[in-house]
């Protein structure tokens, strides 16, 4: 049974019946359809950034590796069509060198490309949506190949169609991005804001600096990145909590800006915060941490398993729920013996 171990950032031990990887649609089909007709479960991998396998998988793990990047430009855009395997930094890197710029605020998100429309990745003020022009997706039980406007997938806070109703119906096979020449740097972003006469090169450089500081470095220190989604809560809820503490962190989800909120507006709290007011920054089960400078990430201090981590998240969500009535949802994927699990 070979090891999903290195094939997931978080690398609990697992193992499944069996890894294959593809780098085309006719490769990927003839897998696909060679475990259907063996009643075998599949389950599509990219970096494996994302996904925490807390146990053994009866399936076949398909590991995306369609490479390659095109270019072509008008005036006012950038046009880019990238293979889903593509590694997501990699890529943001070399639009960097060649100044195809919009990408700096995501440097450094581990992971693959055709995942990023998935959970909409986002980081520093900027969410990829804003950068994707279509996806290219074949459905895995017809093999039919479809092309996604930006508006089809239905983009959100960490969200798109690929979570709903598309969801494990389809294969990503390429993202294709319009990046326009002349646009606003993100930079409202604390740290970043701090940056005197920014350009993308800063911009991409700061957050990478900021990451390193902050998050662990996976191939150091098992981890998913953050492992809950930041709840967004309405006002009454955010006002209730507000008179219990001095100053509660949030953001206005609908501006960038954080400012006091009025009557109809939806409340991002960061559950970072809410984790750590729950008293679990740097508590330990077993071999799993919640990070002690960051409690939005669990890590694996290695030797955890799947039991631990699903343990200390269950352990989270209850305290964080009898402590603000707020429930909060995994942003990893987990997996069980069968496939997916919720917690
Ligand atoms: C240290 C660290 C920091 C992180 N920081 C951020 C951050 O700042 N912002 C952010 O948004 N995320 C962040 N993440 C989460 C993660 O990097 C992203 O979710 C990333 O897009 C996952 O890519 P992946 O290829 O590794 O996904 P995987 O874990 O391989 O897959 C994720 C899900 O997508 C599905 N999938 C993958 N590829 C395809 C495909 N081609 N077609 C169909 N389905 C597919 C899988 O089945 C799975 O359900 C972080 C993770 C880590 C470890």
């Amino acid at each position: 049974m070979p090891s999903l171990q290195p094939y997931s950032t978080f690398g609990l031990a697992a193992s499944c019946d069996s890894i294959q990887s593809f780098t085309d649609v006719a490769s990927f089909l003839s897998i696909f359809n060679t475990s259907k007709n063996n009643n075998n479960a599949i389950y599509i991998l990219g970096g494996g950034s994302n996904s925490i396998f807390t146990d053994d998988f009866d399936g076949t793990v398909l590991v995306n590796e369609i490479k390659g990047i095109s270019h072509f430009d008008t005036e006012s855009h950038h046009y880019l069509r990238v293979g889903a395997g593509e590694n997501w930094h990699e890529f943001v890197t070399l639009c960097m060198k060649e100044k195809w710029y919009g990408f700096e605020n995501l440097a450094l998100i581990p992971g693959s490309v055709g995942a990023c429309p998935i959970q909409n990745i986002g980081a520093y003020g900027r969410e990829v949506n804003a950068l994707i022009d279509k996806v290219e997706c074949v459905f895995l039980e017809t093999g039919e190949q479809v092309l996604l406007s930006n508006e089809d997938c239905q983009f959100g806070y960490r969200d798109s169609v690929f979570k709903h109703a598309l969801a494990n119906k389809v294969l990503i096979t390429h993202v294709n991005f319009k990046l326009p020449k002349h646009y606003e740097l993100e930079t409202s972003y604390g740290e970043l804001a701090a940056l005197t006469e920014p350009t993308p090169e800063k911009v991409y450089s700061k957050v990478i600096e900021i990451r390193k500081s902050k998050l662990p470095d996976p191939s150091e220190l098992g981890n998913a990145g953050s492992f809950f989604k930041n709840p967004v809560v309405s006002k009454a809820v955010f006002q209730a909590i507000a008179q219990d503490y001095d100053s509660v962190p949030h953001f206005v989800v609908s501006g960038s800006a954080d400012f006091p909120a009025t009557e109809n507006e939806q409340i991002k709290i960061p559950a970072a915060w809410l984790i750590d007011q729950a008293g679990f920054k740097g508590k330990t089960l077993n071999k799993v941490r919640c990070h002690p400078t960051q409690p939005l990430v669990l890590t694996n201090l290695g030797g955890a398993t799947g039991s631990d981590v699903i343990t200390m998240a269950k352990d989270i969500i209850a305290s964080v729920q009898g402590k603000f009535g707020i429930q909060l949802e995994p942003e990893v994927r987990l997996l069980g013996s069968k496939g997916l699990i919720s917690l």
